[in-house]
């Protein structure tokens, strides 16, 4: 086999990125039903984000599609073929894991260069290859230095050439940011995102931090109890949650009572129609959720007082205690100072929201 050194390291490295399939997935752990039932379709290319609370699934579906898990029921399909009874190193996936997980023993190029052995690939290849893919995550300089004379963000890029270097038509990434300082943090997410795009690798990151699945993916697929809830583009989910569950993990929602009139489709808040988002239930005593950006200071409007209120760059974010002792945030400009104890008014600003039924 002969391999060129390319101008640009991620063109060698490139492939196509596989189509994935999950169909009706299942998996049980002794009794426990961790995933329920789970589909979901990965074009070419796209990275997808895998968010939700702890327990609810997100490494499972990671392992089952890696095949580190056995399922229960399901198909697992990788560019069409079923891929359920083929063991993981066969599936033609890369894979970088929430700890660094490099041998200690070898060397960062030794360390790249392992999965290439294991494919017996000659010493020359493996070598050029492992070094293009050190190259392209930043590293070419350090091949010779031992993962404990590396940072944590280091090593993380070391892991991410390793998973890359046999390229892989998949990538799945676990929580690999998350033993990292905030920085380092969005530099590497960013970064990977960089890669993925240059190599058209499709990916399934897993993460339960939901600025960090907004800022990088395609798409989200957001967990809840061993399924997805919704999957849709960032902007989807946020502006157009699904379920209660959504909105409410999405972004900051204030919750507010609100009654549901199902032949108008609004929901009635403080005297405010809203358009209600996805209310498949029946009318009546709803929760609403209404993000801090649908709500302005005002100066008429439902009456409050000012309980703290905090800079946050670009906005500024106040928390107001309404008559009834409801607390509300509220989004408004920096150019807006109130004071902890002032009275001022609320104004929703009429946009769609969504909502789950109260008990009345
Ligand atoms: P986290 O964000 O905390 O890592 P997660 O969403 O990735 O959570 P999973 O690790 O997929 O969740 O776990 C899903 C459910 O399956 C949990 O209830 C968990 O306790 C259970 N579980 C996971 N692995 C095993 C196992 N090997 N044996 C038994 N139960 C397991």
């Amino acid at each position: 086999m002969t391999t060129t050194l390319s101008a640009h390291p991620a063109e060698s490295l490139a492939d196509k990125g596989a189509t994935v399939e999950l169909v009706d997935v299942v998996k049980d752990y002794a009794g426990h039903r961790a995933l329920t039932g789970v589909s979901l379709t990965m074009a070419p290319g796209e990275f997808i984000a895998l968010l939700g609370p702890s327990g609810c699934g997100k490494t499972t579906v990671l392992r089952a599609l890696s095949g580190l898990e056995q399922v229960n029921g399901g198909r697992i399909l990788i560019d069409g073929v079923d891929v359920v009874n083929t063991p993981v190193n066969k599936r033609d996936i890369g894979m970088v894991f929430q700890s660094y997980s490099l041998f200690p023993h070898m060397t960062v190029l030794q360390n790249v260069e392992f999965g290439l052995q294991m494919r017996k690939v000659d010493a020359a290849s493996r070598r050029l290859r492992a070094n293009e893919a050190l190259e392209m995550v930043g590293l070419g300089e350090l091949g010779s230095r031992y993962a404990h004379q590396l940072s944590g963000g280091q090593q993380q890029r070391v892991a991410l050439a390793r998973a890359l270097v046999t390229r892989p038509r998949v990538l799945l990434l676990d929580e690999p940011l998350s033993a990292l300082d905030a920085k380092v943090r969005v530099q590497l997410r960013d970064e990977i995102r960089r890669i993925q795009t240059d190599l058209g690798i499709t990916t399934l990151f897993v993460t339960h931090d939901q600025e960090e699945a907004l800022a990088v993916a395609d798409r989200v697929a957001v967990m809840n109890a061993g399924n997805i809830e919704q999957i849709g583009t960032p902007e989807e989910l946020y502006l157009n949650p699904a379920t209660s569950f959504v909105a409410d993990f999405i972004g900051l929602s204030n919750q507010l009572d609100g009654e549901l009139d199902t032949d108008t489709g609004t929901i009635a808040i403080y005297g405010h129609e809203l358009s209600a988002l996805g209310a498949g239930h029946a009318g009546g005593p709803v929760t609403a959720y209404v993000r801090p950006e649908d709500i302005e200071l005002a100066d008429d409007g439902i009456p409050g007082t000012v309980v703290s209120t905090s800079f946050l760059g670009s906005v500024r974010r106040t928390t107001v205690r309404l008559g009834d002792g409801t607390l509300v945030a509220v989004q408004h400009d920096v150019s807006a100072r109130p004071q902890p104890g002032d009275g001022v008014h609320v104004r929703l600003k009429g946009r769609p929201a969504s909502a789950r039924p109260r008990a009345s």
